[in-house]
């Protein structure tokens, strides 16, 4: 049964036989897994999906023109559409609750490198490992590096203006960097914004709406974004005593105005302990900050390391040091990288993943309480305290659960209702609102609740002038 009673009920064969008007055979799965399997989120299974929510079909248009045919079409049956990058939102923006259609945006892939514009134009549906791995080619770097690089959509990305590991005081959002959108309205209509030079737009850029949108106002079919010329680079490690100590010491940099680096990434001693083994490098003596500073050349990027490692060194610390030895630097980054997986396959589980963003004056507080966050908790303090990682140098923390594998869903369920509860009340304690994923789905109570009736209501009426008939990603507002 359909949650939101205001949409028509339709046959699914009825909806596919006629998106076979608009779209070739090859564009619709019409298969039941398929339907499925683009309803799910990193937290659900296909046992938390009911009837009434699976997906009438999932298209896969490959063009602009298509996607406005989808569109046009959905927009005059009142049928909700679903955009889906890759489905890796970890805030249940890629869970769906009731029938639609399911608009995959894996096909739009075009890219095209302009040297002598000083912009890269790209469609949503690559993988962002991909555009990386495409911009270094010609020697440009990639401003946006999440966690799940191998898997989810640029497009994704981008509609949660997501930084991810990189350090927001160093290099700041992707909205930094996009200087025009192509997006379908939920009406059909295609329009462009921004502008193709590097001198951006002064005043009201409708590209801010997008960039960050949460999906909500329109579906993005292609992206113009700055080149960033590659950089020189130097590393830096640091071990404390405990977790309190690392948070100090990040405090510190900003005190000490030492240069901010591309990354900062923590692990708490277990999770270091963890992927250090697997990575064959010898225990570490605690918890750890490892950091990437960028330079225009060498030189300036060691001097930033340098002077990272003299703030560090300032706080109680075991011992900071700038890494000379690449070999060990990238084992190091791979022990970061891959600690997730060694995490669930040490706990034997299901991940629970959440974010707390601090101010830097709370960090060190901050960090308590993430530490203890099962406190009050009856789920959470089955299980004790967190697995800590993230990236601290951004002021982000993740606290990981491992559900075990064989709990309940039920049980694994109100784990996760759990952590999010935590995860509100940390960030509203430090008055931010979480830097990752985007902001509606699971996290829309808190957003109401941190900024007021006000303002979200002033986002539902934006929403509705974008889309008057509700249809695109309508989940995300639970009332
Ligand atoms: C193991 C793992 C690690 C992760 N690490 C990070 C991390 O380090 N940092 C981080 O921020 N996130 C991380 N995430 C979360 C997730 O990858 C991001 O939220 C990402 O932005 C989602 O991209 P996606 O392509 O999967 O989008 P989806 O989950 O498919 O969609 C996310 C939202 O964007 C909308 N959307 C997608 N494409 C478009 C489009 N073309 N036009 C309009 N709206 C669109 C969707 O409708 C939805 O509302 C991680 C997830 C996992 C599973």
């Amino acid at each position: 049964m359909n949650v939101m009673a205001n949409y028509p009920d339709y046959n699914p064969e009825d909806i596919q036989r006629e998106l076979r008007e608009i779209l070739p055979e090859e564009a619709i799965s019409k298969g039941l897994f398929e339907r499925i399997n683009n309803a799910l989120d990193p937290y659900t299974s296909s046992d938390d999906i009911d009837r009434g929510m699976v997906p009438y079909a999932v298209v896969w248009p490959s063009s602009t023109e298509e996607v406005s045919q989808v569109m046009k079409y959905a927009n005059t049956k009142n049928i909700p559409v679903f955009v889906r990058g890759s489905g890796t939102s970890l805030h249940g923006a890629s869970k769906y609750r009731h029938s639609g259609i399911v608009l995959n945006v894996g096909r739009l892939k075009h890219f095209s490198i302009e040297k002598d514009n000083g912009y890269v134009e790209f469609g949503p549906g690559h993988r962002v490992l991909k555009v990386k791995q495409m911009l270094e080619e010609e020697g440009y770097f990639l401003p946006l590096v999440p966690g799940s690089i191998r898997v989810a959509s640029i497009g994704g990305i981008i509609s949660n203006n997501t930084s991810a590991h990189a350090v927001d005081s160093c290099i700041g959002k992707p909205r930094d960097y996009i200087l025009g959108l192509q997006v379908v309205l939920p009406s059909g209509e295609v329009i462009e914004t921004g502008t193709k030079s590097l001198r951006r737009p002064a005043g009201t850029d409708l590209t801010q709406y997008f960039v960050g949108g949460d999906g909500l106002l329109g579906v993005i079919t292609g992206i113009r974004m700055q080149l960033v010329p590659m950089f020189a680079s130097a590393y830096g490690v640091a071990y404390f005593h405990n977790e309190l100590s690392s948070a100090k010491a990040v405090q510190r940099i900003y005190m000490e105005k030492a240069p901010m680096p591309l990354f900062m990434e923590y692990l708490d001693e277990r999770v270091a302990r963890m992927s250090f083994a697997i990575q064959n490098l010898p225990e570490p003596p605690g918890s750890l900050i490892m950091f990437h500073s960028i330079g225009q050349t060498e030189e300036e990027a060691v001097h930033k390391v340098n002077k990272l490692v003299e703030a560090i060194s300032k706080e109680p610390v075991i011992e900071a040091k700038r890494i000379t030895d690449m070999d060990e630097w990238h084992k190091i980054w791979l022990a970061r990288e891959s600690a997730l997986p060694f995490i669930c396959q040490g706990g034997k589980g299901v991940f629970g993943l959440s974010e707390i963003a601090s101010s830097v004056r709370g960090l060190v507080d901050c960090m308590e309480d993430t530490i203890n966050m099962d406190e009050g908790m009856p789920t959470l303090s089955k299980l004790g305290k967190p697995y800590i990682m993230g990236h601290l140098g951004a002021l982000s923390l993740h606290p990981v659960y491992i559900f075990p594998a064989d709990w309940s869903a039920e049980e694994k369920n109100k784990g996760i209702e759990e952590m999010f509860f935590k995860e509100a009340q940390i960030n509203e304690k430090y008055g931010t609102c979480g830097g990752e994923w985007g902001q509606f789905a699971k996290r829309t109570p808190f957003y109401r609740k941190r900024y007021g009736d006000t303002v979200y209501g002033l986002v539902k009426d934006v929403k509705k002038v974008f889309d008057p008939n509700s249809i695109l990603n309508p989940d995300v507002f639970r009332d």
